[in-house]
């Protein structure tokens, strides 16, 4: 590989940052990849292993062999600490890194809203660690449930609370309820299923707030039919551990809290020292450039267009690498760079067997056809065949069977 040519640094190798790498194959730039982890991770899924219907492999995939094939792009694992813009490098725990260009598609992180009792005893869904932690957690109560004589410890072991009812905590909540009811029933025979709560609670009032209000309302009636006590206006400012105490005043005696209720722009961007809008997301203009600096693009999660705040999804992100690697060819062949404009298409979240929400342009559906669309959809879009093929036949094994292959407790 030439090291004369333009050194193009991609940090992350989520959706946004794996799709810009791979549509700049053909372009006469050297690229290094960075991520803090070796492999590129489908979080749309990190709640099916957070609930036992798959293994954490299962949505994860080596880095290193998505790009086998690409001659112009090499791979470093390790933790950006900041971007140094003035002298254009990058800075990590293991040394520093020059650029030509740089596109940071670095994500978001759990955002507790400075909320420390809740950061420490609760568990996210933002990483495959956390989701591992949160399957050992819902895991480890049932064990020491099925031993606990006194009720009412039984009872708090027993109570699962999920805070956020956006998509993440609309599946966990489904997806919880099913391993609960037609799997762990199963596996604990002995066990007074009448103990156990699941409770969804969202602070606003009503879910999925990005969906039309219909299908937010079949969304609450599903999940309610499916034992999940779905709550309104409900804010949780502290959890112990033990108690949950709710801003309204009430306590609520629960050992688990899944925290699904917001995420926020990863640190190292706060180094760029550049405006930053809500959620800490760095602000970019139309052509995903930092105004400040033009050599430096941010895309996904991490980033905010000026005058489009947009949600932060995977298509948002994929739809913006293919603009950032167009936008670095047009830079080097000297041309103007193109504005990125976001296609809109649609939403889905799945609420459990054959229940899903769906809305596409004005359309909007819900019921078994959504459900299949979900699954579709889910299943081409993670990366690759190996991969593919696990996820399905789990998916297979567990509707036919109602199991979940996954139920292990496994320490840190
Ligand atoms: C539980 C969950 C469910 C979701 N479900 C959906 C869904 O159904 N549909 C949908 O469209 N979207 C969904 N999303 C959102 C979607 O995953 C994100 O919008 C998308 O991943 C954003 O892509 P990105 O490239 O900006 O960042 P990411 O995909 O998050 O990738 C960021 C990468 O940067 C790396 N990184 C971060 N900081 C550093 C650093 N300092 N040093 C080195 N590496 C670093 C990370 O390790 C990561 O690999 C979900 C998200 C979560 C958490």
């Amino acid at each position: 590989m030439s090291h004369t040519v333009p050194h193009v640094v991609v940090v992350g190798a989520g959706f946004g940052g794996l799709q810009a790498v791979r549509a700049m194959d053909t372009l006469p730039v050297r690229i290094t990849l960075i991520d803090r982890h070796n492999y590129h991770l489908f979080q749309p899924l990190l709640y099916q292993v957070a609930t036992a219907g798959l293994a954490a492999e299962d949505i994860a995939y080596p880095v290193r062999k998505i790009l086998r094939q690409q001659r112009n792009a090499d791979f470093y694992m390790t933790e950006v600490t900041g971007i140094n813009t003035k002298t254009r490098f990058v800075q990590t725990v293991t040394g520093d890194m020059s650029y030509d260009y740089l596109i940071l598609a670095v994500g978001g992180k759990t955002n507790f809203f400075g909320m420390e009792s809740v950061a420490q005893h609760s568990v996210g869904l933002k990483t495959l660690q956390d989701a591992i932690n949160a399957r050992n957690q819902i895991l480890r109560m049932f064990e020491l449930a099925a031993k606990e004589l006194d009720i009412a410890q039984r009872r708090a072991m027993l109570t699962f609370v999920i805070v956020g009812g956006g998509p993440t905590g609309v599946e966990s909540a489904g997806a919880l309820s099913e391993l609960i009811r037609l799997v762990l029933k199963k596996d604990y025979p002995h066990m007074d299923f009448r103990d156990v709560r699941i409770l969804l609670l969202e602070g606003c009032d009503r879910l999925l707030a990005g969906m039309p209000e219909p299908l937010s309302e079949v969304t609450a009636h599903i999940l309610m039919k499916k034992k999940v006590e779905v709550r309104f206006g409900s804010l949780v400012p502290d959890f112990n551990g033990e108690t949950i105490s709710l801003k309204s005043g009430e306590k609520i005696a629960a050992r688990t809290l899944i925290w699904a209720a917001g995420i926020q722009a990863e640190a190292v961007v706060n180094t760029l020292g550049v405006k930053q809008a809500w959620l800490g997301r760095v602000v970019v203009n139309s052509t995903l450039q930092l105004a400040e600096y033009p050599d430096i693009f941010v895309i996904g999660d991490a980033a905010e267009v000026e005058g489009q705040p947009l949600p932060m999804i995977a298509p948002v992100a994929i739809q913006q690498a293919a603009v950032v690697a167009d936008n670095i060819k047009r830079s080097l062949e000297g041309e103007k760079l193109q504005p990125f404009v976001y296609k809109d298409v649609g939403a889905l979240a799945t609420i459990g067997r054959n229940a899903a929400v769906a809305r596409w342009h004005r359309w909007q559906f819900h019921g078994f056809f959504a459900w299949i669309l979900w699954l579709f959809i889910h299943l081409i879009r993670i990366v690759g065949f190996r991969n593919r093929l696990l996820v399905l036949m789990n998916w297979a094994w567990d509707y036919w069977f109602y199991d979940r292959a996954v139920r292990l407790i496994i320490p840190k």
